[in-house]
Parts: C-alpha cells; structure tokens; sequence
C-alpha cells in the first residue's frame, strides 16, 4: 500500500492512498476535529480524475464539519471517496484494503456508508478496522442512516412548507425529487402518506420508474427536474445541482432535500434567496443518518428513540435558521454557516482554555445529552493515539493486534 499525504489549506489531514493488490485508489479527508474524531461517509464513484476525487472528498469533509458542529454530535467532519464504479469494481478485497487504509489513521477518521457504499460493505471494512458505524443491526449497530436522514429532511420540508406556505399540512404538495436512491426512497414513502404529489428522476431509469410505480409519480428526465412546476425541490442526488445553470430554471418556493454540497458555491445560497426560494441548507435537515450512525458510539450503546428526539429536533434548528435569516437579511445558508462557525468557535475556545465542555448557543442546537457523545469521543481518540497513531507512509501496514482490535462500543 502507498501513501501520499496531500496538503490542503484548512484541512488537518488529505491522504491518498493506492494499493495495486486490489486496486484501490482512495482518499481520506480530515477537514476539523476540534469537536471529536472525523466522521463521514465512505464513497465510491467513478470520478474522472483524481483530481475531482480530492475535490470532492474536500468539499465533502468540509460539510461533514458543519453538519456535526450544528448536529452537535461532538465529531469532527470527515470523508473517505474511493474511484471507482461501485455496481463493476467493488470487491471484498478492495473494500478490506479500504478497512486497511482507515485503520492507518488511527481512529481520527471513522468510516461509515455513503453513496456506493452499504451497510454490507461496512462488515468487510469492519473486518480490517474498529473505525466504522454504520453497520448492520444484526451486529447490534444502528443499520441503515437511510430512513433517519429521510425523516430530517421531511421534517425540513414541513418547516420551510410552514415558514413560506404557512400550512404543515403537506396534502397537494407538489415535490420534486432528483435522485431515486436510498434516501429518496424512503422520503417518497413519507411524502406520499402525507398526501405529497410527486416528481421523480434518476440517471438510473429503473430506479425512477420504481418509485414512480410505488408512489404514483411523475416521472421526467433528469434534465428537466429543476423545471418541473412545484412547491418543493427536493435534490437527493449529488452535489453542486444548485448553480448557475440551474437556479434561473427553478419553479419552486422550497428547496430542501438530503443530497450533500447542494450550493455548488457559498454565493448561490444569495442567489436562491435573491430568488425568493426558501433554502433548507443541506448540512443542517440531512443530518439524520449522522446522528443515527453518532449513536452508536454513545456509551450507553445505541438508542434509537433517543436518535428520533435528537432528529426531530432538526425542524427546530431549521426554524431558528430561518428566523435569523430573515431577521439579519442574510441567506438560510449563511445563517447555517454562522452558527456553525459559532459552535466551532466556542469549541476552539473551550480547548484553548481547557474548558471541560464547550457550550453551543442556545438559540439552534439539537438535542441535550452531546456531552455524552463529547466525553465518548475524547476516550476514542485518547485510546486511538495511545495505540496506533504511529502509522509510517509508504509502508506495508502490519494487521492490528486483537488485542488492539476493541470495538468502539459493545456490538
Ligand atoms: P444513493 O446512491 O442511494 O442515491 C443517489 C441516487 O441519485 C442514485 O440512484 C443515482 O443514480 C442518482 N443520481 C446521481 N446523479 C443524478 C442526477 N444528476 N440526476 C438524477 N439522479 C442522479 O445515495 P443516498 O444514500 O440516497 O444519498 C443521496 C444523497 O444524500 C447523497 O448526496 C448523499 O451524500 C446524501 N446523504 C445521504 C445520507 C444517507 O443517510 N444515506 C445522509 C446524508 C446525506
């Protein structure tokens, strides 16, 4: 295995790595752990360069940061991009080497499944390195995000319906939703028993027409979605879908779905606004799944109830986000960005002074009980630099001892 760290301004760590024995190339993202260890999903997509993989494995970490800093899930943002295609080129052993590769950094990055990455795939990762959630409940993990950050989203879409349309009531609602994968699946089911009339694309046509089926959608080609005539857009694909070439076509009040990065840049926050579209900022209402996958590493062991408090606390996070917007004049995605930026302040604060636990502002944060998460996640990362920390680049890396080989919370 070769290792090659990459220096990125504002980033602790980039490190990319190659194995030609199963063929992985990869990187890992740390952007800021001033809150706990990394945390993010684990990738797979066919990048054209690596370039873009690095970009986007960036781009992506960076969200991880403020998506946890408002969550207040006392993690630090993350993310791991393998290049490839995941239906040709994932295999057990690529998927172990990646186990392997985030097992090099010693528990500063902590795995979990993302787009082209399952649940399943997380057992092999698992098989290499402690430093993964997000596994099945089989194992007694939490399971698939999926359904969590589906839920988040839809109680956005609530709020913004209730802040801009002033009804809660989602009956006639017209949703367009891009992407027809996991999350929207499970945001189709909800919207659909709500009485939402739906919308649906995907680059995978059989993926569209499924949920068009299961939910009497309508279905258009993915160009024409930001087009379509609704309420609410729902972008449940991939990043950067909000841009200059798509927010002059839009003809919704709402956008709000679970896909990470939405804004292509911070600047289309304003344009959205300037538009009169109300924006759920991505970071703050698909936050579901990372408080579900948090969970499991709470030391009293996975909860779901708890994790379905702590998700429905996103509508009030959001409606505060919306009020402070609209009392300063600001765009829903700075005011989103501001108040991450608070929290991370006064966790730098905190540290610097040596403060036992930093305190968010009152004014938008999720659930009660982050200092359980904040006191679990000192004990990782103690053990974690106690123990392996050390890890030599270019170098073959030796397996973990067992005895090393402590889960992160009982399983
Ligand atoms: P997924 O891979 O199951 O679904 C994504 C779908 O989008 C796929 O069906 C894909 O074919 C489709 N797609 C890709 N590009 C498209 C385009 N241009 N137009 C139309 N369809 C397109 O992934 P997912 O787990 O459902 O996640 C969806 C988004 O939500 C991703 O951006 C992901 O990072 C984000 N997200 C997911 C979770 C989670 O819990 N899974 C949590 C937070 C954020």
């Amino acid at each position: 295995m070769q290792f090659t760290a990459i220096p990125v301004e504002g980033y602790e760590q980039v490190m990319q790595c190659h194995d030609a024995d199963s063929g992985l190339q990869a990187i890992i993202s740390i952007h800021d752990t001033t809150c706990g260890p990394a945390l993010g999903g684990m990738r797979m997509w066919p990048y054209a360069t690596l370039q873009d993989a690095i970009l986007d494995a960036n781009r992506l970490a960076q969200g991880m940061t403020y998506k946890s800093a408002v969550a207040d899930t006392g993690f630090g943002g993350g993310k791991a991009v393998i290049v490839g295609d995941a239906q040709r080129d994932k295999t057990e052993r690529l998927l172990r080497a990646m186990g392997r590769f985030v097992d090099t950094l010693g528990g500063q990055y902590i795995a979990a499944e993302d787009v082209g990455t399952t649940v399943e795939d997380m057992l092999l990762v698992w098989q290499e390195t402690p430093y993964v959630v997000g596994l099945p409940r089989t194992v007694g993990a939490s399971g698939d995000p999926a359904p969590f950050t589906a839920l988040g989203v839809f109680l956005g879409i609530q709020t913004c319906a209730e802040w801009a349309l002033h009804t809660r009531d989602l009956r006639g609602l017209r949703v367009a939703v891009q992407g027809c994968g996991n999350v929207a699946s499970h945001l189709c089911q909800r919207l659909h028993q709500a009485g939402a009339l739906l919308t649906v694309t995907d680059v995978v046509p059989a993926r569209a027409q499924r949920l068009a089926q299961q939910y009497g959608a309508h279905l258009v080609a993915p160009e024409e979605i930001y087009a379509v005539p609704c309420e609410v857009y729902a972008p449940c694909a991939l990043g950067g879908t909000l841009n200059d070439h798509t927010i002059a076509r839009l003809q919704c009040q709402i956008v709000a779905g679970s896909a990470n990065n939405q804004c292509l840049r911070e600047e289309y926050g304003d344009a959205l606004r300037q538009r009169g579209i109300v924006y759920a900022p991505d970071f703050v209402i698909n936050a579901g799944g990372l408080l579900n996958v948090a969970m499991e590493l709470a030391p009293e062991g996975y909860n779901e109830a708890r994790v379905l408090e702590k998700v429905c606390h996103i509508a009030d996070t959001l409606h505060a986000i919306l009020d402070t917007a609209a009392r300063q004049d600001i765009s829903t995605y700075h005011a989103a960005l501001r108040l991450a930026e608070r929290k991370l302040d006064t966790a730098r604060q905190a540290k610097v002074h040596g403060t036992a636990e930093p305190d968010a502002p009152a004014e938008a944060s999720m659930g009660q009980d982050q200092m359980s998460y904040r006191r679990r996640s000192r004990h990782v990362s103690g053990w974690v630099h106690a123990s392996h920390h050390s890890e030599a680049l270019d170098t073959d890396r030796q397996p973990t001892p067992d005895a090393q080989r402590r889960p992160l919370r009982h399983r």
